[in-house]
């Protein structure tokens, strides 16, 4: 039977070890490290975002600096208030809640925040500094998978990783990651062929696909370890990720569960992130 992997008490473990970093950059600095979250619009889902992200910033200590805006907001307004926090020395971390409304676009948005800000390492220059393996800031969720690996002892040197989703926020990021770890990496997509095939050759999966339990339990080389970023509602509402858990479980070594695995570990890097920016501004 595999080992759950409990991305719940790792974030918690993670959060406690902010605070005290918190404490001692207030302490010893007089830095208290701050996150500007903006919200343009109504969107339900991501008002539920954003209050956790303010309530996770309390937790820690880290001050939240809440920008909600109406839909009709312009991309010009908005600009202006990314640069207005740009400058603002007591603002280290600025992020865009997604999605956004239609009018606006979401890449000039992304370019608008300051790379030293930009605590969702979605800015271009990020991107590239990832990519050459030189990161500034990490994306938050694939960042969080690696430390659930890394947390478990996984080992990650040498070892055949398999990804599945190449989006910009989590797969391509991932699998980046996974790469400066010395894993041999194959990034799958809905163009891959054989996708069963290739799982099946794999130490180490990650499924960021959106799709519920599309990979199923017996794709997986038995002592497979499982990172599942899926996060699907099933008709009668209940949440499941993109790999059938149950069927997993008695194959591979360890696998997170959803919910309760990669979840908890998204908003605790965004802290991370802001508290590394805020490090960074000691003289
Ligand atoms: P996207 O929709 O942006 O990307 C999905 C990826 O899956 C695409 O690359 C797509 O391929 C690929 N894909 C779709 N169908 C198949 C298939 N049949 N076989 C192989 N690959 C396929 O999603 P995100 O990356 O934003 O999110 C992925 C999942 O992770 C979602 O369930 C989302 O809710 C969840 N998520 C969870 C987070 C958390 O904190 N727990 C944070 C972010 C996301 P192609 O590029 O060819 O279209």
């Amino acid at each position: 039977m595999g080992k759950i992997i409990d991305g719940k008490e790792i974030a918690r473990q993670i959060r406690l070890q902010l605070r005290e970093e918190v404490q001692t950059l207030v302490a010893e600095h007089g830095i208290t490290p701050g996150l500007a979250v903006i919200l343009v619009g109504s969107n339900p889902a991501s008002q539920v975002y954003v209050r956790m992200k303010k309530q996770a910033c309390a937790e820690v200590g880290i001050t939240s600096f809440s920008h909600e805006l109406p839909a009709e907001t312009s991309e010009g307004a908005l600009l202006s208030l990314i640069d207005t926090l740009n400058n603002h020395p007591s603002v280290h971390g600025i992020l865009v809640q997604l999605p956004q409304p239609a009018h606006i676009h979401p890449q000039r948005v992304l370019e608008a925040i300051s790379p030293d800000k930009d605590v969702d390492g979605f800015h271009p220059r990020n991107v590239g500094l990832l990519a050459i393996g030189a990161p500034l800031f990490r994306p938050c969720t694939p960042w969080g998978c690696l430390v659930l690996l890394q947390t478990s002892g996984i080992q990650l040197d040498g070892q055949q990783a398999v990804v599945v989703g190449r989006s910009n926020i989590v797969g391509k990021p991932m699998a980046l990651l996974l790469l400066a770890e010395q894993a041999t990496v194959t990034l799958c997509h809905s163009h891959t062929r054989h996708l069963a095939e290739l799982i099946a050759g794999a130490d180490i999966v990650v499924a960021a696909i959106g799709r519920a339990e599309m990979i199923r339990g017996d794709w997986f080389k038995p002592g497979a370890v499982v990172i599942d970023v899926g996060m699907n509602r099933r008709a009668d509402g209940t949440l499941c990720g993109d790999v059938a858990f149950a069927e997993a479980l008695p194959r591979v070594a360890a696998i997170t569960p959803v919910p309760g695995g990669v979840g908890p570990m998204t908003i605790t890097m965004l802290l991370k992130n802001t508290v590394i920016g805020a490090g960074r501004c000691v003289a």
